[in-house]
């Protein structure tokens, strides 16, 4: 058994689940993923994805077999696009979840929703209203007061029946008119209170074509593809708890073939981020991002580009578990599990981000050779590979001061360093430009060194990584930091300010020109890499190419964050 198929923590849904099956209620446990495809899925759809899928997988065994579907919602032809449809299944397979055959579309129930609902009209249960949307919502009533009744409410089931296949028969413009449940205006849950089964949209749909002008509401069409589909949990998030009574209405009211039974779950709010689709797409349309998959932005698509492993995800999905209260999760402990994985499995490698040349002037002119270096020093398995060494060299700018300060142990005038899997180096001189900027240094190696160690037992206090300056590749570096300045900006946008004032201005810092050991030039896109000191990386799938290599800092090696927010 893989981590992957190891059972998550226990939580209340697991528990009624195995009481309904202890009980004989099912046969076999059936849960589904219901994405509206009119956006790129999240992290808080991985919660879901991870929460129904894992279910499938724990609560199968030798005598039953348990599945989980993927179901698009696919209801409103307004908002949803086929383009949406294959980034979702690309997601949920990159998370590691296969629905094998169950796929459906909400869209294909589209016959059997239109005559569950002429059932209904016959029952004297819905009715045709001819009041627009503002007034349904102004005889809605309220939490404290009834609703008023629809003056159409006593229509009588022939001219229904009538209107409703006029509707669908195209004989009426957008808006013009719904059919309603009939239910009872005064019901306590507003959701009780006549709702909307279907509207009129004239729009082309992306699977069923001009075939219906009348679409299915999300609250009808629900619970009736949960029953055709046998699912036995329909796992949502709270804020359906209120639709429930609605949802149970319609399989008691309808001759469904079982009656699924809905649990909400506490969605997942995450610090420094927004997770919602809608808001989501406005950052894309404002430009505050570059797209559904900047790597700043908490799409799945986003992080994988940015080079979240799939495994992370899990990781933390099984961490965060799943309550029935919300809360809002600490990005940081997101970063933890994305750490922890990258940590065990990328190669270490070298990269300058802010290259300082050094010559060393006692280091034979033309010369050069091949050191051994660790792909990842804590496994001996992942193996070596060689470094080019020569006379000139690249370090980081920030492992020099001219002037060092108390405790400053890597290289400044007459100080000794250690350059990673090569030699002690010292610094002789620092080469200035005419404004006095520093532009390389020169130093002197001791070639007894070899492989960091002094024969004579001296020691150096500072190892700094660098890369051979004639065989370095250059690349592009992006380095990202949390895309808001504040914890919850829904919140703080609520208070009259708009999501865009507190995105942060250094969420994104691009670095042209840094140099990268030569082995980088056959980076993959399928590997994760420890740039040494820097952080981990990854090659962007979107801009890297061949001539200009591209890498995402996916995280960086220690949560500086922390610090800042103490300091
Ligand atoms: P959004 O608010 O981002 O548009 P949604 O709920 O409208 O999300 P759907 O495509 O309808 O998006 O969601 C598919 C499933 O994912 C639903 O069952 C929904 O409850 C679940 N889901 C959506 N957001 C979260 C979240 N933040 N945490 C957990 N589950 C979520
Ligand atoms: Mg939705």
């Amino acid at each position: 058994m893989s981590d992957h198929e190891k059972p998550g923590p226990g939580n209340f849904i697991r528990t009624i689940i195995s009481e309904d099956l202890a009980g004989g209620k099912h046969q076999r446990v059936v849960t589904r993923f219901p994405p509206e495809p009119n956006g790129y899925l999240h992290l808080g759809h991985a919660k879901s994805i991870c929460l129904n899928f894992g279910i499938a997988r724990e609560f199968t065994d030798k005598m039953t077999l348990a599945r989980c579907h993927l179901r698009f919602d696919d209801t409103n032809p307004s908002t949803e696009e086929a383009a949406y449809v294959e980034a979702i299944r690309e997601d949920v397979l990159w998370l590691g979840f296969d629905w094998g055959e169950h796929l459906y579309f909400a869209s294909d129930y589209f016959t059997t929703l239109y005559e569950y609902a002429e059932h209904l009209i016959k029952n004297d249960q819905a009715y045709v209203c001819d009041l627009s949307a503002e007034e349904i919502r102004a005889t809605r009533g309220t939490l404290t007061t009834a609703g008023r009744d629809s003056p159409f409410r006593h229509r009588s089931r022939t001219e229904n029946l009538d209107l409703f296949r006029q509707m669908r028969a195209g004989a009426f413009a957008d808006g013009t008119r719904v059919l309603r449940a009939k239910i009872d205006m005064a019901a306590a849950n507003l959701n009780l209170r006549d709702p909307v089964l279907y509207r009129i949209i004239h729009r082309r749909h992306h699977r069923s074509g001009d075939k219906w002008c009348i679409y299915p509401m999300y609250d009808y069409a629900h619970p009736i593809s949960d029953a055709h589909e046998h699912i036995t949990h329909s796992l949502c998030t709270l804020e359906f708890a209120d639709h429930r009574p609605l949802y149970d209405w319609f399989l008691a009211n309808l001759p469904v073939p079982c009656r699924p039974r809905q649990i909400e779950f506490a969605r997942l709010n995450l610090g420094y981020t927004v997770l919602s689709k809608r808001k989501l797409q406005q950052l894309v349309n404002e430009g505050c991002v570059s797209g559904w998959d900047d790597p700043r932005m908490p799409t799945l698509a986003a992080v994988r580009r940015r080079g979240y492993p799939a495994a992370a995800i899990r990781n933390f999905c099984d961490k965060i578990g799943v309550a029935k209260k919300e809360s809002l999760v600490d990005l940081s402990l997101i970063e933890h599990c994305v750490r922890e994985d990258l940590n065990e499995n990328a190669v270490r490698v070298m990269g300058i981000l802010n290259p300082l040349k050094v010559i060393i002037n006692n280091y034979p002119t033309g010369q050069s050779e091949e050191l051994i270096a660790q792909n990842h020093p804590q496994k001996p398995e992942m193996g070596t590979r060689l470094l080019p060494f020569g006379r000139e060299i690249y370090i980081e700018r920030e492992d020099f001061m001219a002037e060092p300060v108390k405790n400053f142990f890597r290289l400044a005038p007459g100080q000794e360093v250690r350059l990673r899997y090569a030699y002690f180096i010292k610094c002789r001189e620092v080469i200035k430009d005419e404004q006095g900027e520093i532009i390389g240094i020169i130093c002197s190696y001791d070639p007894a060194t070899i492989g960091g160690k002094a024969p004579d037992g001296r020691r150096v206090k500072g190892t700094i990584h660098w890369v051979a300056a004639d065989r370095a590749i250059t690349a592009e570096l992006r380095l990202y930091d949390r895309l808001f300045t504040v914890e919850n900006p829904e919140k703080a946008a609520a208070a009259g300010a708009v999501l865009k004032d507190f995105i942060n201005p250094e969420s994104r810092v691009t670095l042209q020109g840094c140099r990268l050991e030569p082995s980088l030039a056959d980076a993959r896109l399928d590997q994760h890499y420890q740039f040494e000191r820097q952080g981990y990386f990854c090659l962007d799938r979107q801009d890297s190419q061949p001539q200009h290599p591209v890498f995402n800092r996916t995280i960086t090696l220690r949560d500086t964050w922390e610090k800042i927010k103490a300091r």
